[in-house]
């Protein structure tokens, strides 16, 4: 093991109390994946995010085979095809967030664009985030539907599930997931209040400004 994995290790495990820390990843819920030369990191199946350790992290081979650690969860798919969409993808967070999963589960959403725009920093780490229709957990259809959305959107939020967030890096990849958690969060806390949202031209100032 090189000083790059050993250090992804460590990170991930780091990540994985964060989040548990602030109540974003209820019972096992939740992944975290990151890109090493011999593939990619990930956590293991049944692993609470908040007692992770760095020894016990599954290996998957750039194919999505399990080749060390421990065994990966079935999730693993949905990295897969974050990874093999996205050329640039080093990192790609899974949650079960409270506010982000009640948002999943909303009608109307555009698919496209599933947020209305409320914050520039939103728009500046998500972009547009995509709906991701619903399939099974473990059904290799939902794999497929994130493959396709993950092309044009690094931000995903699937159907009456949670988000999946990919990233350069593992960082600016949990940054985003918490700013997708929170943009839920917001939304659910306005309900009831009249809201002044961005206009065309403030959201096409900022994509101009802030995302490729
Ligand atoms: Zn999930």
């Amino acid at each position: 093991m090189n000083e790059n994995e050993r250090d992804a290790r460590e990170r991930i495990c780091r990540l994985g109390a964060q989040f548990a820390a602030r109540g974003l990843a209820p019972g096992t819920s939740g992944n975290i994946s990151v890109r090493i030369e011999r593939g990619w990191l990930m956590t293991p199946t049944n692993a609470s995010l908040g007692a992770l350790e760095p020894a016990s992290l599954s290996v998957l081979d750039a194919a999505g085979m399990h080749v060390d650690g421990n065994a990966p969860t079935k999730e693993h798919v949905l990295h897969r095809a974050v990874y093999a969409a996205r050329a640039d993808c080093g990192a790609v967070v899974h949650l079960h967030s409270t506010h982000a999963v009640g948002y999943a589960c909303l009608e109307g959403l555009d698919p496209g664009d599933v947020f209305p725009p409320m914050t520039p920093y939103a728009i500046m780490r998500l972009g547009r985030v995509a709906l991701v229709p619903y399939a099974r957990p473990g059904d290799s259809r939902l794999a497929a539907f994130v493959a396709e959305a993950a092309h044009e959107h690094h931000a995903l939020l699937l159907a009456n599930h949670g988000p999946v967030v990919a990233g350069t890096t593992l960082d600016s990849a949990a940054a985003a997931i918490e700013e997708l958690e929170e943009s839920a969060k917001l939304y659910f806390l306005m309900q009831g209040h009249r809201v002044r949202h961005l206009t065309q031209a403030q959201v096409s100032e900022l994509r101009a400004a802030f995302v490729s």
